[in-house]
């Protein structure tokens, strides 16, 4: 048992563009509030903009905001930021960026890629943007079918935080971006394998996780948390995912909180992990990882 030591546990949430699940995004802040956590909250743009007040809440309970493309999660044809070109992807993120920074007053300059799709222009564009973290790259990551992450591009990339290479994202190198890795052992993190595989199993790809990185980013959705036949999804959103949908995952993601607080994690946003005097150790080492924070 670990419980002396302090563990960061990035909480991160994705908020896709889902009319419907912004239910889901309200029962998540009160379970924030009473399991005293501090989110990292990735917002799509559209939602952003339809629903402003929500995420000016977000805001004003202490979260930190960032954005998670433009109209990811309602689209048949998802944006992909592996293939789009500078332009495109600048415009995203640029769209996104202002409807965020326009509900909640906050500039966002933390970036999650929907569906863990991207490139090295990305980085390019972030830096443009003026961003300073990215919790995008999929290392030691494979979904094997299920899921959304097949390909293996950056699957040998640090699991620590790094400044990544322009030219090759998974190499650590100089760029302004801060990257922080979303934990994963082949599978990720996050509500779905819980959902699909429990918290025994979940536990065990923890504890060899932990092996290795400092901290745990995980990751949920606030639409696995509201009946599917009350949200609108694209048409070809798998029916197998829209089952295990329901207020009732709220139960399982609390057992997930109390093992993690047991183990001796306690919720840190991105923006508090490393002062500015610390930046500096995050710079690219001999070893290829960077020095991790006490
Ligand atoms: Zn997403």
């Amino acid at each position: 048992m670990r419980s002396q030591v302090h563990m960061p546990l990035h909480f991160t949430i994705d908020v896709d563009w889902v009319p419907g699940s912004e239910a889901g995004l309200e029962g998540l802040l009160d379970f924030c509030d009473r399991r005293k956590l501090k989110a990292t909250i990735f917002v799509a743009g559209r939602f952003a903009e339809t629903y402003a007040d929500l995420i000016r809440d977000c805001r004003r309970r202490g979260h930190e905001l960032g954005t998670h493309g433009w109209e990811h999660g309602g689209l048949e044809k998802d944006e992909d930021f592996r293939v789009a070109g500078y332009d495109q992807q600048r415009e995203w993120i640029r769209l996104a960026t202002k409807a965020v920074e326009k509900a909640s007053g906050v500039r966002p300059a933390v970036f999650r890629a929907p569906s863990l799709w991207i490139g090295e222009t990305t980085l390019r564009a972030l830096e443009d943007e003026g961003y300073r973290y990215d919790s995008s790259v999929p290392a030691r990551r494979f979904d094997c079918g299920f899921g959304r992450v097949h390909y293996l591009k950056y699957f040998r990339a640090p699991s620590e935080p790094y400044r990544p290479s322009s030219y090759r994202l998974s190499l650590p190198g100089h760029s302004s971006i801060i990257e922080m890795p979303p934990s994963a052992f082949l599978l990720p993190i996050n509500m779905a394998t819980l959902r699909v595989l429990g918290l025994p199993v979940m536990k065990w790809m923890i504890r060899r996780i932990s092996r290795r990185a400092s901290r745990l980013v995980f990751y949920c959705h606030p639409h696995e948390f509201v009946q599917a036949d009350q949200q609108s999804f694209p048409r070809n959103m798998s029916k197998w995912n829209m089952r295990g949908m329901g207020p009732e995952n709220f139960s399982l993601l609390d057992t997930f909180v109390e093992h993690m607080v047991r183990r001796g994690y306690s919720s840190t946003l991105f923006a508090d992990s490393f002062g500015e005097a610390r930046t500096s150790s995050y710079e690219a080492t001999p070893r290829g990882y960077v020095t991790s924070p006490q």
